[in-house]
């Protein structure tokens, strides 16, 4: 419609969550005409990330060391793992200040309409690393949705047949609600009032 540049580029910004063609175009009009300095700073932060963000060997969450901080982090209860769908998931409990464990990022639930099982969310090497021991808690911080309900059910079984205790947090999780839109005081009272999954 433009140019093969313009298009390409148009296409390209379509690959992110909810970018249709009016706001691709927006953007691209943005990035062309009034901040190109903005534009060539996307480009390198982009190609940076790209080039130096893996995944943690230890809890597959996204970071540039190897393990990452966390997993790093002596000062953490190594005994505690709080197990959750995706790094922003990290990134809210974090900032809720209400944990001081490490975490198991799944990067998904189980999904097998889509083809995801557990070997897609590392579930495997999860269970050989409480099979280990050293674990005295499993936090299940899975979202309170149908999936992520169905994913902490299954993990439940297979944790608690290798005699690890197993909670989910309770109160305050909106059913159908995404943990990383919860306020950190309403994931704090969620952490705090955690039970024993049975
Ligand atoms: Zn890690």
């Amino acid at each position: 419609m433009f140019s093969p540049a313009i298009d390409e580029l148009l296409a390209a910004l379509r690959c992110l969550p909810g970018v249709g063609p009016k706001t691709a175009q927006r953007m691209a009009m943005h990035l062309l005409q009034r901040d190109t300095t903005g534009a060539a700073r996307l480009v390198q932060a982009l190609q940076q990330a790209l080039d130096t963000v893996t995944h943690c060997p230890l809890c597959r969450n996204l970071t540039e060391s190897q393990p990452c901080r966390i997993c790093q982090d002596s000062q953490r209860d190594g005994g505690l793992l709080c197990i959750v769908e995706s790094p922003m998931d990290v990134l809210a409990v974090e900032q809720s200040g209400s944990y001081r464990g490490r975490y198991f990022v799944l990067m998904g639930h189980l999904s097998p309409m889509d083809g995801i099982g557990p070997e897609d969310l590392g579930i495997p090497a999860l269970l050989a690393r409480v099979a280990a021991g050293g674990l005295h808690e499993v936090i299940l911080a899975t979202n309170p949705t149908v999936e992520g309900e169905a994913t902490a059910h299954y993990l439940a079984d297979r944790l608690r047949a290798q005699g690890v205790t197993v909670t989910r947090p309770a109160q305050g999780m909106p059913s159908g609600g995404e943990l990383e839109f919860l306020d950190g005081h309403t994931l704090l009272q969620a952490f705090r009032s955690r039970r024993q999954v049975e």
